[in-house]
């Protein structure tokens, strides 16, 4: 990016309170030159381009009703005005489409589609068809880091087959390969996964502004998005002077797993406060083990200890710090691999839908993992969190209330305060309580999802309104049942 365009840019953040910073470990980054309170929204973005991946609406990513567009039967709209709102680029991507085989239609995955988008998108803009804005332009994408130098020969070989995908699709159009690969390789760690506001995935999105914000395992940050809009909120007190920061990835990780993946995807060491002080860590105000070690670790088998077990690979067993008793490591590695082989049928029956089979493997897996598992291990947490789902799916409300609740204590644990997830797990348990007429209860969990999601999510979306008419509603009907308790009494 040259000066002027740069200057554009800063010129551009200034108006949201942010200025444009360079880093000497992680190069770009954004800056708050005002304080900001957790839910203040601090920017907000339009895609440069998007692409859904599942059936929702091509304009404002809702589901519902929907209808195709009748000229290419590929994209879909909620009404006209999305439609209107869309022609422009889609005019020129239906006529495309038209043009190709069914076989080759067939190829189009989301990711070719949004790369076929931001040419035309670019075209477009170079023609003055679309508008070009300081924070809306191609060049603020060119700026994006590609790590072409760290991707290694396999995705080259993939990326250089997608880029001549893509040129069939836009035969009439001028395609240079080596730039379309490496905008595939920007892709692959600058575009967001556009989701609902339950977190759900609906598409992919390139916001080149909001993808300078560098990660944190612990950030001060979260992106939320509000239809295709990507939100920023501040989830902490940011004063002015700080970095703003989102995390790239789910988060209920060890610190090892955590950084393995920043590596392969993002291609950093990430030195957050979170992975450089992985050994202690400070719990409710106590200096505890090793999170880790809770977090994966094995448990003592001696009753009631609770302790936690380390590995003496001199002798290649576990042992107790609290009680010094031993466990052999491979009973331990026996327990695994059945473990891995009963969830992965388990996942088998979920996708053929066989819930009652799948139900009854994953209690197996459960029943497992509590013999060698902390009992507030991430692994444990996947498995209540997928019984849940199941036994959601089955109706069955008050056993996925049992396991809604048991997953609750390690949300709190490996996730922080104010987290999307955590405020979203609370809302699951206050929508079963209220089906299982626990009106109190559901009252008590709603408050605790909206302390956290009002940060997180604001409190005008359509998805949090309806939230606040449920804790209305479950108000009135506690109070009418402490009334009736009193007069009983
Ligand atoms: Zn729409
Ligand atoms: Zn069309
Ligand atoms: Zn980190
Ligand atoms: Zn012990």
């Amino acid at each position: 990016m040259n000066g002027l365009e740069d200057a554009d840019l800063q010129y551009f953040l200034s108006s949201y309170g942010l200025i444009l910073s360079s880093f000497p470990e992680k190069g770009r980054g954004l800056v708050s030159t005002r304080d900001f309170s957790p839910g203040d929204i601090i920017i907000s973005q339009d895609p440069y381009v998007c692409a859904p991946s599942t059936s929702c609406c091509d304009g404002c990513f809702s589901r519902g009703k929907l209808k195709m567009c009748t000229s290419c039967q590929m994209t879909q709209y909620c009404g006209s005005t999305c439609q209107k709102s869309q022609w422009k680029l889609h005019r020129l991507e239906c006529q495309a489409l038209i043009g190709l085989s069914e076989d080759r239609k067939k190829m189009l995955t989301p990711t070719v589609r949004l790369m076929a988008r931001l040419l035309l998108k670019k075209k477009l803009q170079d023609d003055n068809t679309i508008p070009t804005t300081s924070d809306d332009n191609y060049d603020v994408l060119l700026a994006l880091v590609s790590h072409m130098a760290d991707i290694d020969e396999n995705k080259l070989v993939l990326y250089a087959q997608m880029a001549n995908l893509v040129k069939l699709v836009l035969p009439l159009m001028e395609i240079n390969i080596k730039e379309v690969i490496e905008n595939f390789s920007k892709m692959a760690c600058n575009a967001h996964t556009i989701c609902d506001s339950e977190l759900m995935p609906l598409g992919t999105g390139i916001y080149p502004v909001i993808s300078i914000i560098n990660h944190s395992c612990l950030p001060n940050c979260v992106l939320v998005f509000e239809g295709r809009k990507a939100v920023l909120r501040a989830v902490k007190h940011i004063t002015r002077g700080t970095e703003v920061s989102i995390t790239y990835i789910e988060t209920a990780l060890t610190t090892t797993e955590r950084k393995k993946l920043l590596k392969e995807q993002y291609f950093f060491d990430c030195t957050c406060h979170c992975c450089n002080t992985p050994h202690t860590v400070f719990l409710k105000g106590a200096l505890e083990d090793n999170q880790d070690i809770i977090l994966n670790g094995y448990r003592c088998k001696a009753k009631p200890c609770h302790g936690v077990l380390h590995h003496d690979s001199a002798n290649n067993i576990y042992r107790c710090k609290v009680c010094g008793s031993t466990r052999e490591k491979h009973s331990i590695d026996q327990i695994n691999s059945k473990i891995k082989l009963l969830s992965e049928r388990a996942s088998r029956c979920v996708s053929s839908k066989d819930y009652l089979e799948a139900k009854d493997l994953y209690k197996i897996v459960e029943h497992l993992q509590l013999k060698i598992y902390n009992p507030l291990s991430i692994c444990l947490m996947k498995t209540q969190e997928d019984i849940m789902k199941i036994l959601i799916a089955l109706n069955d409300w008050e056993g996925a209330l049992i396991y809604c609740r048991l997953t609750i204590p390690i949300y709190q644990r490996v996730y922080p305060a104010i987290h999307p997830l955590v405020g979203l797990q609370y809302y699951t348990c206050g929508k079963l309580e209220w089906l299982l007429r626990q009106a109190g209860e559901a009252l008590q969990s709603y408050t605790k999802a909206i302390d956290i999601l009002r940060i997180t999510h604001g409190t005008t979306t359509p998805f949090m309104r309806e939230l606040l008419l449920k804790i209305e509603e479950a108000n009135a009907d506690a109070r009418l049942l402490q009334r009736k308790t009193a007069l009983l009494q």
